[in-house]
């Protein structure tokens, strides 16, 4: 075997042996493959192995690629001329996951005593483009299954009230869910919520500062595959329990219609998500009415749906996109029909254009529905 070839098995051995360690609870075993010539790295190493051995995983593996990348000067000084760094491959599945979940993560080895062992994670390559961290990688994190959901918290978070407020949002969801939508669904619902915004970003892969206003995103976890798993802000805790209840039952929406990977046009994904959440408490009204309302007096109402780009975080009136979708939705159910409605969203999240599935569900043309949804914004900015 080549020498290349035979310390990249011993590099893999030295990966799953650390994995196997943490998840079997071992930490003298875990402590021997790391190295401490860094000396802030077995503090990090035991983070990560509480949260390894802690977290309920039903799957844990990792890959590692074969290229070999060096270390900047400072950490060559540091760890020595032979430490070299490797990309890694995590795969890991919580339960509700509907798929593996991939993220990249960079692992410095070095050779002491005839053994390879882990001395860092923070070296990565000049020019590295960072995509989504697991969660767990970026702080300490719990977490629980219970029922329907799984729910990993950070460092300051509730995990029982996360537990709590998911799994009533889940029940509601189901309930009040249109006929005919969630086929797909497994039920499940997976929550993360990070200890700072700076990780909500990094879980994302969005840039510093660029979500801060954002309460949760339901999204595509990992660099491949389909699960679909809801991040919270933790600024989103600080909100009224109400408030709170009903942001996670709007995401839990685009779960259960997996949203997502969905062709549908971005306002009646959302305006779906709203409209199920103020069902559950009919006396509440998307964020934006008023401000909505007020411009459709002074303006007169939209021209039309408002198109994708409305619901970008940076977009401007972005509770209005939100109120002017919602309302879209509502009009639908109102003055045609709650089934409809679901038939309609199936439509557009089967692929249909707007004007199909405006005419095989509701027997108008696109350009009469908008008619009739401007008509009906018209009659409620009156009131
Ligand atoms: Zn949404």
């Amino acid at each position: 075997m080549a020498p290349q070839s035979s310390q990249l098995n011993r590099v893999r051995a030295t990966v799953d042996a650390l994995l196997r360690a943490a998840r079997a609870g071992d930490s003298t075993d875990f402590d021997r493959l790391i190295s401490d010539r860094d000396p802030t790295f077995p503090d990090r190493a035991r983070l990560l192995y509480d949260n390894l051995s802690t977290l309920p995983f039903t799957t844990l593996q990792m890959r590692v690629d074969p290229a070999h990348f060096g270390l900047s000067e400072a950490r060559r000084r540091l760890l020595g001329p032979d430490a070299w760094v490797q990309r890694g491959i995590v795969v890991w599945r919580l339960p509700g996951d509907a798929v593996e979940v991939e993220h990249v993560v960079w692992l410095t080895f070095l050779e002491a005593a005839g053994d390879v062992k882990v001395a860092g994670t923070i070296d990565e390559p000049a020019g590295n483009v960072r995509g989504q961290q697991p969660s767990w990688w970026l702080g300490p994190f719990i977490g629980r299954e219970w029922n329907e959901v799984t729910v990993l918290a950070g460092l300051g978070q509730s995990l029982d009230r996360w537990v709590q407020l998911a799994a009533a949002a889940v029940a509601n969801v189901r309930q009040e869910l249109p006929d005919g939508l969630g086929g797909s669904w497994n039920g499940h619902v997976v929550l993360e919520a990070p200890a700072t915004v700076r990780d909500f970003e990094a879980i994302l892969s969005k840039p510093a500062g660029s979500y801060g206003s954002i309460a949760a995103v339901t999204h595509r976890a990992g660099t491949t595959g389909d699960a679909i798993r809801i991040v919270v802000n933790p600024r989103a805790a600080q909100l009224p329990e109400r408030d709170l209840q009903a942001v996670i039952e709007h995401e839990i929406v685009h779960v259960a219609t997996g949203s997502p990977n969905s062709p549908a046009p971005t306002w009646a994904e959302e305006g779906l998500a709203e409209w199920v959440s103020m069902r559950v408490r009919p006396d509440q009204r998307s964020e934006g009415t008023d401000e909505l309302l007020a411009r459709v007096r002074d303006d007169g109402p939209p021209r039309s749906f408002p198109p994708d780009q409305r619901f970008g975080a940076a977009a401007r009136d972005l509770e209005q996109a939100y109120a002017e979708a919602w309302l879209a939705c509502r009009f639908i159910a109102d003055q045609h029909s709650e089934s409809q409605l679901g038939l309609f969203y199936a439509e557009l999240a089967g692929g249909s254009t707007l004007d199909e599935a405006s005419q095989s569900i509701l027997h108008l043309s696109e350009a009469a529905l908008t008619a009739e949804w401007r008509a009906y914004l018209a009659r409620l900015a009156r009131y």
